[in-house]
């Protein structure tokens, strides 16, 4: 069975099972569990299991309970875990309700009068894509793909465009997937991270965030204000550093950058941190100047550190649509980005855009910013991605 099938089967299976409204909330956690337990057999290469822990990972919340709503939330305790938690999936839904809406809206104005997926429909489908973000070569690719599934007469039916969508989509991000999902832990160590991006799109809200949630999990984390070219960029990481209550390395504003991230990888190194975070500005004059700036940081720290920084983040502002696709081929045609985040994604009707940029650059998005809280940052995961963007 191929990982079409095998989507469209689960995404069915879900619909059919759904429950009325007052029921849906409570059995939500274990249809997702059964739909991430079937896409990591799917996958080729099965997530790298913890030398330490050579026993399935049990699940926090399978047992049972009566009165799952007064549950309190597991956390992701450990690595390796892959845990969607009820909590995760509900922000993950409330960020992309605007974009469910707005995507939903359009479309069901064209089909109106339709039963059947015909071509009318197709190229209904393909406007409303397009104005969603999702961008012209994903959506085209996403069309053409319906449009041969809908020739098989078994998917057809109009009621069922949403999980052939969801199904399509998820397969066609699935299957180019180059590397295994997140996991939550770093070869290296310290593991260092630079932040990069232009202004305004969520770098240091990220880095609160992250720093944050490697915290929580156990790992000693150290922040660097590289952006050093306003006094209040270094006071909002500051702000940031001490809600989360880890050391920050800085300079006065004005000060070179790369000697900031030479002295935050000389405490991490010397303090035995795990994860370094860098912040960087993002409004140079030019590219020019950009990319040596960035160059120069990254240089600067391999001499304290070999390899560092092992991720360049790109961060981009997810609200802004086609700019950010723009942002994404601009910084990766000229620095070495590793991974990405989409950020601001709640808020905004654009969310199709983390599904167009996941599909195009064959770097991975790793997280997905959904508020402006601590909380409010989430480890991009496709399948979930899909399935509440079209639910
Ligand atoms: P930077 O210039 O790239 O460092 O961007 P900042 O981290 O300063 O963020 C700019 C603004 O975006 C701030 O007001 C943040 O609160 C806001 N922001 C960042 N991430 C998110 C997000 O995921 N959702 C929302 N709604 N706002 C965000
Ligand atoms: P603005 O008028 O507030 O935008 O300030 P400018 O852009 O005129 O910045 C003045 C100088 O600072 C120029 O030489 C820029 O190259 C430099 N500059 C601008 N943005 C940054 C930045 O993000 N980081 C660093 N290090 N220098 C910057
Ligand atoms: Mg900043």
């Amino acid at each position: 069975m191929g990982l079409f099938d095998k989507f469209f089967s689960l995404f069915k299976k879900k619909k059919d099972k759904e429950p009325s409204t007052d029921e849906k909330e409570k059995n939500k956690p274990e249809e997702i569990e059964e739909i991430s337990e079937t896409i990591s057999k799917s996958e080729p290469e099965p997530e790298p299991e913890p030398e330490s822990e050579p026993d399935p990972e049990p699940e926090p919340e399978s047992e049972p309970e009566p009165e799952p709503e007064l549950e309190p939330e597991p956390e992701p305790v450990g690595f390796f875990k892959n845990i969607y938690s009820k909590k995760k999936k509900d922000t993950l839904n409330k960020g992309l309700k605007k974009s469910n809406q707005s995507f939903f809206s359009k479309l069901n104005k064209l089909v109106i009068g339709k039963t059947k997926i015909d071509s009318d429909v197709l190229d209904n489908l393909e406007e409303v894509l397009i104005s969603s973000d999702v961008g012209v070569n994903t959506t085209l690719k996403i069309i053409d793909k319906i449009e041969s599934r809908v020739a098989e007469e078994k998917y057809s039916n109009l009621s069922e465009l949403n999980i052939l969508l969801k199904a399509e989509i998820a397969s066609l991000l699935i299957e180019n997937e180059e590397e295994p999902s997140n996991n939550n832990t770093f070869s290296e160590k310290p593991h260092v991270i630079m932040v990069v991006g232009v202004n305004g799109v969520g770098k240091t809200t990220t880095i609160g965030k992250l720093a944050n949630k490697y915290k929580k999990l156990g790992l000693k984390v150290v922040i660097g204000a590289a952006d050093t070219f306003r006094a209040a960029a270094i006071d909002q990481l500051v702000t940031w550093a001490n809600r989360v209550d880890v050391p920050i390395i800085k300079q006065q504003m004005g000060s070179d950058p790369a000697s900031v991230a030479f002295d935050t990888l000389n405490y991490a190194k010397t303090n035995d941190a795990d994860l370094v975070l860098i912040d960087t500005a993002g409004r140079l004059h030019n590219k020019i100047n950009l990319m040596n700036e960035l160059s120069k940081i990254k240089r600067v720290m391999n001499r304290v550190i070999e390899n560092a920084p092992h991720d360049v983040m790109l961060v981009l502002d997810g609200s802004t649509g086609q700019n950010a696709f723009i942002q994404a081929k601009e910084f990766t045609n000229t620095t070495e980005v590793s991974s990405l985040t989409i950020t601001k994604l709640d808020g905004t009707a654009k969310g199709g855009v983390v599904i167009g940029i996941s599909d195009e650059f064959k770097i991975p998005v790793k997280y997905i910013g959904v508020g402006e809280a601590l909380e409010d940052l989430q480890e991009f995961n496709k399948l979930e991605f899909v399935d509440s963007f079209f639910d």
